[in-house]
């Protein structure tokens, strides 16, 4: 066991890191990784903080925000993660997530390390312009350490395609030449991937589907809940229902909707475009996050924050299936708890490996000049995403183990594989 007694003092220390590490060391101990790389990964390898002005639209304002971009691991090739802008994010919660990228990235089999970046600010607060000028100022405190050989960042919590092609032009104004390869998540117009932006919740909904042959159920007319309306769970809900399932509750941050009938989607999108938030929406029941997540159904897919599903609310959850949307939305105890109860749990690693396949799909169309058209998108994410599942719930049946240990196992043997091959330098 490496140097555990240091955790509290690191840089990074955090409960989501804290998280982050306990599931791996529960890996490394079961398969008695070497001491070495053990702690290189429960450590970023390059971690990056800066801090820069920010002026506000009324011009007189200038405030300090600070940003951050954690590259976890940089063996397996260019480091890739998404970019989260929120009020709460630090260097701990960007260092989590950039650990589980690696994992994520291992599983389906990507030639990519883990990143992760974020800063901190509501960008529910910021106007349009705002938001433009912290996402291009933030770029240029981190363009060194970016780039399409480098690390390649993508759309997470708060940010969209449009912060994905203001980074694109950012990074491309300041090499002197277009680089659509730098990121991903982009409109197609600039590059981006056709199905990238459904391809997080397609992922969700193509393991659900898996753990619902495993469980001998149908998806068709099962009951789905999705905590997080944003990219993630709307694609994932209207994707269910494409299935033929039923979606009866969704929610935002602000709160959700039940209705057990069954949701018109179409007109939670309309609501939703017209009023922002699902409030107020007609014809459902309003229900607070907490009391959406004990709602009896099916499928439960957590997609919004982390640390969702706590020892508070684990026995209380009615779902068969929890798929994890979001990243780290269950916490250890809570993972034990579901486990003995017998919630399938598809772990974040694997249900939400759509977003970076694709990401990693519109990489290759930007390197090559070559894009595909959506059909080929689609069915490549499902062939690896349905693949990642079946190699995940193999190795959890060979070792008597739940999912979330077997995709572990699956991914840290790969990083520590490959790790073993390149050698120590010098
Ligand atoms: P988003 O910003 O598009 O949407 C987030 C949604 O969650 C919004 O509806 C927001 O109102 C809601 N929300 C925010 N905080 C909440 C809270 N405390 N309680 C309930 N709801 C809350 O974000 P997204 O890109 O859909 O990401 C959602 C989750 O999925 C995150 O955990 C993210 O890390 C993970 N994820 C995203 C991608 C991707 O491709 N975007 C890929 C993999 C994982």
């Amino acid at each position: 066991m490496p140097v555990s007694a240091l955790d509290a003092e690191l840089e990074w220390n955090s409960p989501m890191y804290q998280l982050a590490v306990a599931q791996l060391d529960r890996t490394a101990e079961r398969m008695r990784l070497d001491a070495n790389l053990w702690t290189r990964l429960r450590s970023p390898q390059r971690a990056y903080v800066v801090s820069f002005p920010f002026r506000r639209d009324d011009y007189q304002t200038v405030g300090t925000v600070f940003g951050y971009r954690v590259q976890h691991l940089l063996t397996m090739g260019p480091t890739k993660g998404g970019i989260r802008y929120a009020l709460d994010v630090d260097l701990g919660e960007v260092t989590a997530l950039a650990m589980w990228m690696t994992w994520k990235c291992a599983i389906v089999g990507l030639p990519f390390g883990g990143a992760k970046g974020g800063v901190r600010i509501d960008p529910g607060s910021l106007s349009r312009r705002e938001l433009q000028r912290i996402t291009r100022r933030y770029v240029s405190e981190i363009v060194d350490v970016i780039g399409p050989e480098r690390d390649i960042p993508a759309p997470d919590m708060g940010t969209d395609e449009q912060v994905m092609a203001w980074i694109m032009d950012t990074y491309s104004q300041q090499k002197g030449y277009t680089v659509p390869g730098v990121v991903t998540g982009k409109p197609p117009e600039l590059g981006g991937s056709l199905g990238r932006r459904e391809a997080t919740g397609r992922g969700v909904i193509t393991c659900a589907a898996e753990a619902c042959r495993v469980l001998g159920m149908s998806l068709e007319g099962a009951r789905v809940v999705v905590q997080g309306y944003g990219q993630v769970g709307s694609a994932a809900a209207a994707i269910a229902v494409q299935h033929g399932a039923r979606v009866v509750a969704v929610s935002d941050v602000e709160g959700g909707i039940y209705a057990p009938q069954g949701l018109d989607l179409a007109a939670v999108h309309r609501w939703v475009r017209e009023n922002r938030f699902l409030r107020g929406f007609p014809g459902a029941d309003p229900v607070t996050n907490q009391e959406l997540l004990l709602l009896p159904c099916e499928v439960l897919i957590p997609a919004a924050a982390g640390t969702q599903i706590t020892a508070h609310n684990a026995d209380l959850l009615q779902c068969r299936i929890l798929a994890e949307g979001a990243n780290g939305p269950t916490t250890l105890e809570a993972d034990a708890i579901l486990g003995a109860r017998g919630v399938f749990v598809i772990p974040d690693i694997l249900a939400n490996a759509g977003g970076v396949t694709v990401s990693y799909f519109e990489w290759v169309q930007d390197l090559q000049e070559d894009f595909w058209d959506e059909e080929k998108v689609n069915e490549r994410l499902t062939r690896k995403i349905t693949r990642a599942f079946r190699e995940t719930l193999e190795r959890a049946k060979k070792h008597k183990v739940h999912m979330r240990r077997g995709a572990y196992a699956v991914a840290v043997s790969r990083v520590a594989e490959a790790t073993a091959l390149r050698g120590v330098y010098p």
